[in-house]
């Protein structure tokens, strides 16, 4: 059935998807810092204030936008692939108590569901997936072919906690970086979940394949707070790396490194950097040079293009907007560097 779609929906319904996975994660980065550094007591109650800071109407509008956003998840939208599933959420029990209060706060608030509601209204997908915070024994996030479920691990948010408080000016920094890497790291996710559920082609490695798109949709449709989003995630990449190169590891270990499907840490880190600069090159000058060398950055808006075009060519027929949001920013937004130059 075809329906008229809610022009404020978009690839990932940005706007709303961005808002909720901040409200998500704030809310246990807060617990986190709060676990880890009492003088801040008062941390996640500072998030709760900003989100709770709107105004009646503005409460109102929320409410209905959200009911828009459930009344959307069946809707064929101008997706030509049928919508035969939903995103859905499940809870697993956790043992460490330092994760007990945090996915009860999931429970409650309901974060996790309107996530879920969020991508529903915006992609047609034709099985049912599941999405979950977990405890998993380790720091990870990972999309599960068999249990058809997107895992993200609050191990995964502890580490990323403790990895950018040397570098975070203070604990709403703090917050903002952590939030920011998690955010792209469950786009990055989402990504695998797609390839595997709607059998998408991906010619190149997949896992370079899906931090781009999780790059693509924090660029293009979240304004600026998806910028700081994404550098963020190039940062948490950085950080990394530069934990292996102060590491001491043996050859044999560094092979171990060079031989994973995933791009090496530091790799990752100039990519990501490469497309935020690509994505607006007049903005982000700054980056060339310190740390992006100009050889690469000359062909990063080019790299943007193609990576952009490519990821939105690929889901435009599940999109229930028909990809009328997203096919506007698949150009870089200014500057026209590298336009002509040589693919070598
Ligand atoms: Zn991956």
């Amino acid at each position: 059935m075809k329906v008229s779609s809610n022009p404020r929906r978009c690839f990932f319904a940005a706007s709303n998807l961005r808002r909720n996975l901040f409200l998500t994660l704030a809310l246990i980065v807060g617990s986190f810092s709060i676990a880890s550094c009492k003088r801040n007591s008062n941390l996640d109650i500072g998030f709760m204030d900003s989100s709770n800071s709107n105004n009646t109407n503005q409460s109102n509008t929320t409410q209905n936008e959200n009911m828009d956003v459930k009344g959307m998840a069946d809707k064929q939208g101008q997706a030509t692939q049928p919508d035969k599933g939903n995103f859905t959420v499940q809870y697993s029990d956790v043992r460490n108590p330092k994760y007990v209060q945090m996915n009860e706060n999931f429970k409650k608030q309901h974060l996790l569901e309107n996530i879920a509601d969020e991508i529903n209204a915006t992609i047609a997908i034709p099985e049912n997936v599941t999405i979950t915070f977990r405890e998993c024994g380790q720091p990870n996030a990972f999309w599960d072919p068999k249990t058809r479920s997107i895992n993200m691990c609050y191990e995964l948010m502890e580490q990323m906690t403790e990895d950018f408080r040397p570098v975070a000016k203070n604990e709403q920094d703090l917050n903002d970086k952590v939030v920011g890497a998690m955010t792209f790291a469950f786009i990055h996710e989402l990504g695998h979940c797609l390839i595997d559920v709607l059998h998408l082609p991906s010619t190149g490695r997949e896992e370079d394949a899906v931090d781009q798109l999780s790059t693509f949709v924090l660029l293009a449709l979240n304004g600026e707070e998806g910028e700081r989003m994404a550098l963020s995630g190039a940062i948490s990449w950085g950080i990394q790396y530069d934990k292996i190169a102060k590491s001491g590891k043996t050859a044999g270990e560094l092979n171990m490194l060079w031989a994973d499907e995933h791009s090496m840490d530091g790799q990752r880190f100039y990519n990501i950097l490469c497309w935020i600069f690509g994505h607006n090159p007049e903005k982000y000058m700054a980056l060339v040079n310190s740390p992006l060398p100009e050889q690469r950055a000359v062909r990063c808006p080019q790299e943007y293009t193609k990576l952009a075009t490519a990821w939105l060519t690929l889901l435009k027929p599940y999109l229930k907007d028909g990809g009328a949001k997203a096919s506007a920013h698949t150009q870089p937004m200014t500057g026209n560097m590298g336009n002509n130059t040589p693919t070598k």
